[in-house]
């Protein structure tokens, strides 16, 4: 079983999936692959300095990621460049990591910002969206990062609406209340995918059988 967590910046995934691992869920995440990938010799690095230029790197040959961002927010056709190379990587990458924990009988989450955006979704079994409103994720923007609340508006601005999200996802998890009360809402919704996964489980064993 496959699930695809996503939401809206700063709407609570880490916090969710953090949650969820704890409770056995084993957790690949997009962004962290996106940056295992790009690290100096990998392959999404050699794109990225095939495309963008050694005035890219740091005197180290790593990825001066703040430059890169930079282009990426102010320059939409770099943004689509970088992300037509590195998507696919990524995809292959988080696909070839589910497979062996598949295997196990895992249950894997995807978790990834674009989730829907770039097709993810396509491999999960569930999507699930963690929601908030925008004044909690420009609330929760401003203490976590430190920026003020312009800042926070044109970063949640520079995503697809929340709501388009929402209308694709199977499930919808709201989190404008506390985080005991979304840990609740967890449970709830992880006792139901256990009995999912280990009733497919005692299908597949009585057919083999
Ligand atoms: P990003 O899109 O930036 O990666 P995210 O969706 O993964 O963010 P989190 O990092 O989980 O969001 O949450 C953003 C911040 O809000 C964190 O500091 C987290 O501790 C806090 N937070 C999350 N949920 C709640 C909640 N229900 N109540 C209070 N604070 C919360």
């Amino acid at each position: 079983m496959i699930i695809g967590l996503t939401g809206g910046i700063a709407s609570g995934k880490s916090t969710a999936a953090e949650y969820l691992e704890s409770k056995g869920a084993i957790v690949i995440d997009a962004d962290k692959i996106s940056h295992q990938l790009t690290k100096k010799g990998k392959k999404g690095w050699q794109l990225v300095v095939n495309e963008f230029g050694e005035e890219f790197l740091n005197a180290d040959g790593e990825i001066n990621r703040k430059k890169l961002a930079d282009i990426i927010f102010s320059d939409p056709k770099a943004r689509k460049k970088l992300e037509s190379l590195l998507h696919p990587l990524i995809i292959y990458e988080m696909k070839e990591k589910a497979f062996y924990y598949l295997e196990e009988n895992k249950i894997v989450i995807f978790m990834a910002p674009l989730l829907f955006e770039v097709g993810l979704d396509h491999f999960c079994d569930q999507t699930w969206v963690i929601s908030s409103s925008k004044k909690e994720q420009i609330k929760r923007l401003k203490d976590r990062d430190n920026i003020n609340k312009k800042d926070a508006e044109k970063r949640i601005e520079s995503q697809i609406p929340l709501e388009e999200k929402e209308e694709k996802a199977d499930l919808v998890i709201d989190n404008n209340g506390t985080i005991e009360e979304l840990k609740e809402k967890l449970d709830f919704h992880w006792e139901k995918t256990i009995k999912i996964v280990d009733g497919e489980f005692m299908r597949v064993a009585l057919i083999a059988h």
